[in-house]
Formats: structure tokens, C-alpha cells, sequence
């Protein structure tokens, strides 16, 4: 074997600096958080060729002495951290001292850096570790520091840079992390000359989401404020109907610092449980504070990881923070006709202005006819100033044909009224169509249905009847509210479940056995105690292979084997999520409600109807199926009353 020898330092810089800086986005995290403990309040980051060839931070911080600047470069020459004690309350990002070191290794580096109190600043240039420049000089105060030609001297780090696009695009998601952790730092970023972000700093939590993520997002958020066992969350939380096909929008920060956590990843989903689509993600931008003796940051050399002294006190102020959240906003969505300007069709041709003639035509023969008419009051408020505003105004509130079956259905409406002589009684309103008994003929099994107490309450929500077969449509005081009766049913049906859900064991006629890989095997071994919760009782052999004696009750006759169960629970331990009654008897739950609840388009009685309406008024919880469909919509009578030019 060859000698052993120390290295050079030339190389073991190069060699620690490839543990700190990877890619443009990395050397841009070390120096904005540098000027974020600088103190500063607006910071600027301007890359060229997604920072590869040009990346500069400026910064109004506090600035580094003449006579420090060197030492700012040597490996381990920090500010921040003076003994082992220090270590447990870092309240700064860096600490390390390695970041500017670690940047000269691999680029050229310039720096301009001016106390407040100082009348001179300097200027000093480094490249590959050798001091090129330290002079005085007159400049701002604060510290600009420009780094060009990343990786210049390590052609085989430079090989692995992405397009400068992607590199770009890094270094934006960045500052985005940073801008949403700092509110009160106004962050500017360009990119190839122009400005691309560009933060307010007004201290304000929302109004950096709202820079970073735009309206749109911002205004479906859901705000967090909870705290408990000395663990406290703030933030904003998605909308359940606001989901996102990955975790991409998922934003944690433990003391302000942008971490990466699949703990407070699986809490955060754990609060939307039964309230999202599987396989759906919420999004986040949720804050943790919590004692620096309890958490370690300390953990990667980019310190985006993180470990919790006690983890289950910092996922369940997450869950329970989120969980709150979404509870308490108002889930009861309110839909919106949104006026639509379409192209208009010719005066005389148009659809609209044909069948309003006919409708008006079909009310002048109602008015000669001296019989009440008990809906004459709404019919009559179509006066010629109302008529006026409608010309000015499109007819269509939504799409053109709903448009167009609306003035249809009035028109059929005043078509089917009583013929004027003899006068008659007034009409009945036009009864909504509910099928027979016979119709459910066609199950196998009975057909499910809401149960019906003896006495019903005195309801506060009234069936006016159903459309498609699909939605009940339902007036509730000053609400007009339509029931998806699948959702609404399902949901009833899963908590029904639910609360009659057992997870005793029953002992298996023959064992099963199931094969387990080495991970599998050992996560299962740690977790014996949370597999008899579940209601599994498995012997583990040999390291490769599980004896299955018991197996739950409630799945006695489910398409899920005890094998099945078994490797499920393992790959769920090996996620690191330990809530395995949950995750497993919700799943069973899910299937089961789906199964049994009645389906759109499937006929029910009225009784049916109005019982899964008084349930879902009742019943807080019935507000999402167990996919994260909303159960209701609303529209108030207020919006209906816009829309027919009543109010303004
Ligand atoms: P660390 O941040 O871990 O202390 P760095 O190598 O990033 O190590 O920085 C070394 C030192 O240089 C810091 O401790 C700080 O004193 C000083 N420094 C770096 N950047 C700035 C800046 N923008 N403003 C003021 N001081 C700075
Ligand atoms: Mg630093």
C-alpha cells in the first residue's frame, strides 16, 4: 500500500468545498444567509448564466472589519460560534465558517465591504485560495460580494452543473424560501438583467407569501396560528380544495430556517386526512419556533436537515395546527357565477333575445288573464328598465347554454301556466321527479339508506328537490345550497363506520406466512407493539419471513389478506409513519363507505334525500367526502339577487 501523507491544502480545501458548494444555488444560500446575519434589511442577488459565470449579493449589514477580512476566508473562522457551549443555541444560519473558505476554493471571488462607523470600506479579491487584493476604499456600507466563474478550477464539478436554466431556477426557488422565512428583509433577485422577484419587507408574513406565490395562491391560503408544548406554528396552509400533484409547494421553516422534513411532511398530511384526494399534496408555508436546545440543524453540511429532540410534540402542533385550520374555515364553498363576456351574435338573431321575446310574449298573455299566478311577483320584476339593464349587461351569467336552458325552463314555465279560461286553480309548481321504490329493483343487495330518527329536529335546511339525480338542492335561511348526495352519503357513511370500527384480532384457522425484506424485517421488529394495535399478531423468523397467527376482525372477508396488511404496515414504518391504525383502517373505511353510499345518478326517495341533507347541516365533519371532494357548494341569496339585477 502507498504512504500515507497529509494533504496539501490546496486539496483539502477543494475536497471540503465540494461538501458546501454543489451548484450556483448553494454558494448564493451561504452568502444571502451570511447577509441575513449580517443584520441587513434589503438584499440584492443578481446571477448571470444561472449564476454559473456571474453571481453577486449585496447587502446592507454591518460589514466586516479591514483587518477581519482574511480570517472571514479561512476554514473555520466564524463570528458566530466561540466555544462547544454555543453549539446548543445557534440562533444565526452560519456557524460553521467554512462558506466563504469553501466559495474561494472553486471561484474568483470579489468583495467590497464597508462598516458603518468606519470612514474607509475595502476592497479584496481571493482566487483559489490565494489573496489577490486587500485594499481601502471608499464604498457603501453593507458588503457586496461578486463570485465569478463557479468551479472554474474543478472542470469535473462543473460537468455536473445542469442547464443554466435549472441552475437559475434553483437559485429563484431559494430566495423564495428565504424571502418567506424574512418578511422583514426586502429581497431582490435578477436574473440575467432582469428583475425577477422582488420582495416589500414590510414585515408582514402574508405579504411575502403574496410576492413569492402571487394571488392566486395567496388567496386560497388558510392562516395557522398554534401552539402547544413549547412548540409553536404559524402560518398558511392550503385550501383542501387547493392541492397540488406533489410536495413541491410544501414550505417549512424551524426558527426561520428553510428546512427539509419528512416529519413535518407527514404531519402537515396527516391534518388533511379524509379531507384531500389521494394521492393529491397539500401546499404550505408554515413557520416553527421551538427551543434551538430542541432541535438540531446541525445535521448536513448544508443544514437543511434537521432533527427533533422530541418528535411527536413537533407532529402534532403540525397536524393539530393544520387540522384546526382547515376546520374552522368556512368549508362551505361558495360558488360564483362568473359573468362572461362572450362574442355577441347579431341583435335580432340572438338565442337570448328570441326566447326573452317569447317569454315576455307568454307574461302579456298571463297578464290579460285575470287568475293568480302564484309566481307573478318575480315574473313581473322583468320591467322595461330592468329589461334595459339587461341589454346592457350580457344575459349569460354563466355558460352560454345554462343561459340558454334558463330562459328555456321560464319560458316552458309560462307556457305550461293554466290557459286563461276558466279560470283555474293556481298551478302546483313543477314537482321534481322522484322514481319509485321499484327502481332500486336492480341492486343485488338492499339499497343503502340514511337512517331517519323518529323526530327529526326542527330543520333548519329545507330540500326543494334534486338536479341530475346528483345534487339535492337544498334552501337554508339565506343560502341556496347544493349536496352532492354520493360525497355527502360516502363521508356519513365512513364516520357511521367509524365509530362502530373495532381492531381486535381474531385468531387465524392456519397461519399465513408472508416474506419480508431485511428493511421490512427490522422495522416490523421495532414496531411489534404498534402491529398488535393494529390487530396483527406475527412471529418474525429468520430475518426473511413473518408467521401470521391473527389478523384484525374488520377485515375478515376483505380483498386485503393478513400478508397484504403486513407488508403494508412495514413499508408505512419505513416512511417513518408510525400511525398505522389510521392510515390502514382508513383505507378499509374509504372502500367500504364508497361501496355503500349511494351513487349519482342513482334514484332515492325524498325521505332519503332530506335525511342526507340534515346530517350534513348537523354534522360539522360531513364537509369532505373521504377523497377531499367538497360535499356543498352554496350561492347566497344575496349573489342570486345580483345576478337578477335586483341589487346592485
Ligand atoms: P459563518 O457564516 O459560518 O460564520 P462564513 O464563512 O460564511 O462562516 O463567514 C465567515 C465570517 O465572515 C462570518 O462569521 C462573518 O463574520 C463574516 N461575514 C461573511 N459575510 C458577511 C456579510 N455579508 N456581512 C458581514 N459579515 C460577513
Ligand atoms: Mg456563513
Amino acid at each position: 500500500m502507498a504512504k500515507i501523507r497529509v494533504l496539501d491544502r490546496s486539496v483539502y480545501e477543494l475536497i471540503a468545498a465540494g461538501e458546501v458548494i454543489e451548484r450556483p444555488a448553494s454558494v448564493i444560500k451561504e452568502l444571502v444567509e451570511n447577509s441575513i446575519d449580517a443584520g441587513a434589511k434589503h438584499i440584492t442577488v443578481e446571477i448571470k448564466n444561472g449564476g454559473v459565470s456571474f453571481m453577486r449579493v449585496t447587502d446592507d449589514g454591518c460589514g466586516i472589519a479591514h483587518d477581519e477580512i482574511p480570517a472571514a476566508f479561512l476554514r473555520h473562522a466564524t463570528s458566530k460560534v466561540r466555544s462547544a457551549e454555543d453549539l446548543n443555541g445557534i440562533a444565526t444560519l452560519g456557524f460553521r465558517g467554512e462558506a466563504l473558505a469553501s466559495v474561494a476554493a472553486v471561484a474568483r471571488v470579489e468583495l467590497l465591504t464597508k462598516e458603518a462607523d468606519e470612514e474607509y470600506g475595502s476592497s479584496f479579491r481571493i482566487a483559489g485560495g490565494e489573496i489577490a487584493e486587500h485594499e481601502r476604499t471608499g464604498c457603501p456600507n453593507g458588503t457586496t460580494i461578486l463570485i465569478r466563474d463557479l468551479f472554474y478550477n474543478v472542470p469535473a464539478r462543473r460537468k455536473f452543473l445542469k442547464k443554466d436554466v435549472t441552475e437559475g431556477n434553483q437559485v429563484q426557488g431559494l430566495i423564495d424560501r428565504l424571502a418567506l422565512s424574512n418578511p422583514e428583509i426586502c429581497f431582490r433577485l435578477i436574473r440575467d438583467n432582469k428583475t425577477v422577484r422582488s420582495t416589500g419587507g414590510d414585515g408582514d408574513y402574508y405579504s411575502a407569501v403574496y410576492a413569492v406565490f402571487g394571488k392566486q395562491f395567496a388567496s386560497s391560503l388558510i392562516p395557522v396560528d398554534y401552539s402547544s408544548a413549547g412548540v409553536e406554528v404559524v402560518g398558511y396552509v392550503s385550501s383542501p380544495l387547493f392541492t397540488r400533484a406533489n410536495r413541491s409547494m410544501q414550505y417549512f421553516f424551524v426558527n426561520g430556517r428553510s428546512v427539509r422534513s419528512p416529519i413535518c411532511m407527514a404531519a402537515l398530511e396527516e391534518g388533511y386526512r379524509n379531507s384531500i384526494m389521494t394521492g393529491k399534496f397539500p401546499a404550505c408555508v408554515l413557520n416553527l419556533s421551538i427551543a434551538p436546545s430542541l432541535c438540531d440543524v446541525n445535521v448536513s453540511p448544508s443544514k437543511t436537515e434537521v432533527r427533533f429532540a422530541e418528535e411527536k410534540v413537533v407532529f402534532d402542533a403540525i397536524h393539530f395546527g393544520t387540522r384546526n385550520a382547515i376546520l374552522n374555515a368556512d368549508s362551505r364553498r361558495e360558488i360564483r357565477l362568473e359573468k362572461k363576456e362572450l362574442p355577441k351574435p347579431p341583435e335580432e338573431t340572438r338565442p337570448d333575445r328570441i326566447l326573452f321575446q317569447r317569454v315576455e310574449e307568454a307574461l302579456e298573455r298571463r297578464a290579460a288573464d285575470p287568475a293568480p299566478c302564484p309566481k307573478e311577483e318575480p315574473i313581473r320584476s322583468f320591467t322595461d328598465e330592468r329589461i334595459n339593464r339587461r341589454k346592457r349587461e350580457p344575459l349569460f351569467v354563466n355558460a352560454p347554454v345554462t343561459a340558454y336552458e334558463t330562459v328555456k325552463n321560464v319560458q316552458q314555465r309560462a307556457e305550461e301556466l293554466p290557459p286563461p279560461e276558466p279560470p283555474s286553480a293556481p298551478p302546483e309548481p313543477p314537482a321534481f321527479r322522484y322514481l319509485s321504490e321499484s327502481s332500486f329493483a336492480r341492486r343485488e343487495k338492499p339499497a343503502p339508506s340514511v337512517q331517519i330518527t323518529e323526530e327529526p329536529p326542527v330543520p333548519a335546511i329545507r330540500v326543494v328537490g334534486e338536479l341530475f339525480a346528483t345534487y339535492i338542492v337544498c334552501e337554508c335561511g339565506e343560502e341556496l345550497i347544493l349536496i352532492d348526495k354520493h360525497a355527502a352519503h360516502e363521508r356519513i357513511r365512513f364516520e357511521q363506520k367509524k365509530t362502530k370500527l373495532t381492531t381486535a384480532s381474531q385468531l387465524l384457522a392456519e397461519s399465513e406466512f408472508v416474506s419480508l425484506t431485511a428493511e421490512q424485517y427490522s422495522a416490523l421488529s421495532e414496531h411489534g407493539e404498534l402491529l398488535r394495535e393494529i390487530g396483527v399478531e406475527v412471529l418474525l423468523q429468520d430475518g426473511v419471513r413473518g408467521e401470521i397467527t391473527a389478523a384484525p376482525a374488520a377485515f375478515a372477508g376483505d380483498a386485503v389478506s393478513p400478508a397484504e396488511l403486513v407488508i403494508r404496515a412495514a413499508d408505512l414504518l419505513l416512511d417513518g409513519n408510525e400511525n398505522l391504525v389510521g392510515e390502514i383502517y382508513d383505507d378499509l373505511l374509504h372502500s367500504r363507505a364508497c361501496k355503500s353510499a349511494v351513487k349519482a345518478r342513482d334514484v332515492n326517495q325524498p325521505e332519503e334525500l332530506r335525511a342526507i341533507a340534515e346530517e350534513v347541516w348537523r354534522n360539522e365533519k360531513i364537509r369532505f367526502c373521504p377523497h377531499g371532494r367538497p360535499v356543498m357548494v352554496k350561492l347566497s341569496k344575496r349573489e342570486i339577487e345580483k345576478y337578477f339585477g335586483r341589487i346592485v
